[in-house]
């Protein structure tokens, strides 16, 4: 069975979506939404494991319940004694424009390297078949833990695990533009797959399409890249072979977070499904079509399930 590890950060969320502020609590993270989209795609047919830390308390365990409810494997779970999960609230104002306030620093997750080189060999890791990561997993992590994180990158590669990264570029993580062009390119370099959004290549790369990220990408030798351009068509490249793959426009967008990750879910479980690129890609439109249409980063279990079967990958 195909089984692959998604590495980040998952954090408690205090989400309020309404005035007098009431804050209903949850859990969300950029690639742990990734990892709960790729298992309710493939079901049974592969094992989505979490590689990251959590403490060791109340919030902790449950996330661990919610983890065993989506099928989410913990076997690459580290607990830390001493720290605990990232926490966020989201805000809403008059006009009902959200805000974020975040506790993440020093989070457990920030510690994962440590974990990960606690271990006496990386042997466990060569079971899995692919990683996915994304920039925010890098942002959190101190200077030399990226470093670290780099040799772990390389040897898992030289196992035969495939790397896949989102850059997922959030400014505020990082101490400068600079920083983040630095640790993108050396992800980049390593990975076999890529699937990054316009905007983050604007911002970075000065990029002002979807043709300038593909020439930047296939330029540092990545051999499958899809990229995402919010309702704009997706571009993909395979081995240098570039297509266009249209995106029909949602008719009622209701909540847009978590766009990019639901599409990175739908994207990579049907490539672990042996889909080709493009087969991909438009399941992968659908999947983040259908999160769009309803509120919050994840979508209930039902209303997904009916959208599969009314577009079956
Ligand atoms: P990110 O969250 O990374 O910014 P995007 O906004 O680029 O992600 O959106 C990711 C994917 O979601 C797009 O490639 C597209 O398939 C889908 N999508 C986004 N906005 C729309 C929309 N208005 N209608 C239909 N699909 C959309």
């Amino acid at each position: 069975m195909k089984n692959i590890a998604v590495m980040g950060e998952c954090m408690v969320e205090f989400g309020s979506a309404e005035l007098p502020q009431t804050y209903k609590q949850g859990f969300a993270g950029d690639v742990f939404n990734t990892g709960i989209y790729i298992k309710r795609c493939v079901e049974q047919k592969a094992t989505v494991n979490f590689l990251s830390a959590i403490g060791n308390d109340e919030l902790s365990d449950q996330l661990i319940k919610l983890m065993t409810q989506e099928n989410l494997n913990n076997d690459l779970l580290y607990r830390s004694n001493t720290e605990k999960m990232g926490l966020y609230l989201i805000n809403v104002d008059d006009e009902g424009e959200r805000s974020f306030t975040y506790w993440r620093k020093d989070s457990a997750a920030t510690k994962i390297m440590q974990f990960i080189e606690s271990e006496e060999t990386f042997d466990k890791f060569a079971q899995i078949d692919s990683l996915f990561f994304s920039g925010i997993s890098l942002a959190i992590l101190s200077e030399s833990d990226l470093t670290s994180f780099w040799s772990f990158l390389a040897s898992i590669k030289n196992f035969g695990v495939k790397i896949i990264f989102d850059p997922n570029y959030r400014p505020t993580l990082w101490q400068g533009e600079e920083a983040a062009r630095k640790a993108f390119n050396i992800a980049f370099s390593l990975s076999d797959v890529v699937l990054p959004g316009v905007e983050d290549h604007m911002a970075l790369y000065g990029a002002k399409s979807a043709e300038d990220v593909a020439d930047y990408l296939e330029e540092l030798g990545v051999e499958e890249i899809v990229i995402k351009n919010g309702p704009e068509s997706i571009l993909i490249s395979e081995k240098g072979k570039r297509a266009i793959i249209d995106v029909i426009p949602a008719h009622k967008v209701v909540d847009t977070t978590s766009a990019g990750d639901a599409f990175n879910g739908g994207y990579l479980s049907a490539r672990i499904m042996g889909r080709s690129i493009e087969q991909a890609a438009l399941f992968a439109a659908n999947v983040a079509k259908c999160v769009i249409q309803h509120k919050g980063a994840i979508v209930d279990k039902k209303s997904f399930s009916e959208h599969l079967t009314k577009f079956p990958m």
